[in-house]
């Protein structure tokens, strides 16, 4: 942890800076961004937040194993035979979402910067987002299988079921408490 001074947030009207501005003089250091894979998509970048995949280096790590597994985990062989070969059809890539922004800190929500409306654990890059669908926005998620690779792949990692009915509805990987 270091602390820094922050004043203003460039880029930003006076109405959308923090009002709580020592919400946001705690940087975490060492954060690490998920860089693309083949087994996942990274999504929910917005104007107000284009850095929103980074984490610890294990959580980073740990994502990249749990939507590979859950990509093998999902193989189907399809009845379907082209040239020969059966095709499979439904490995079903992941879609992360909001994790940590670069620095840690509040994430803001569409430039509230409130601790309300969510992501009030997303400060300390222990955490990440998942979509209740895959990245086609086909097939829904089976949490149950997806929880258990969370639980074998990362001690002490589960996985919430965030806005259940909601129009925000998706699911949330919590991996460890910030310190
Ligand atoms: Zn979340």
């Amino acid at each position: 942890m270091n602390i820094i001074a922050t004043a203003q947030i460039p880029g930003f009207t006076a109405a959308q800076q923090p009002s709580h501005a020592t919400d946001l003089t705690t940087e975490v250091e060492g954060l690490q961004a998920l860089p693309a894979g083949t087994s996942y998509d990274l999504v929910g970048a917005t104007p107000f937040h284009t850095n929103n995949h980074y984490g610890i280096p294990g959580v980073v790590t740990a994502l990249q194993r749990i939507a590979y597994d859950y990509y093998n985990a999902t193989h189907r062989v399809q009845n379907i035979v082209t040239h020969g070969k059966p095709i499979d059809q439904n490995h079903m890539r992941l879609r992360y979402n909001d994790m940590s922004l670069i620095a840690g800190g509040l994430f803001d929500i569409n430039g509230q910067w409130g601790k309300t409306g969510g992501h009030a654990s997303h400060t300390c890059g222990v955490d990440a987002d998942v979509g209740n669908t895959d990245a086609t926005r086909t097939f829904s998620i089976n949490e149950d299988d997806l929880n258990n690779i969370i639980i074998n792949d990362f001690s002490g990692a589960f996985l919430i079921h965030e806005d259940r009915g909601g129009g925000n509805e998706h699911l949330h990987i919590h991996f460890a408490d910030c310190t």
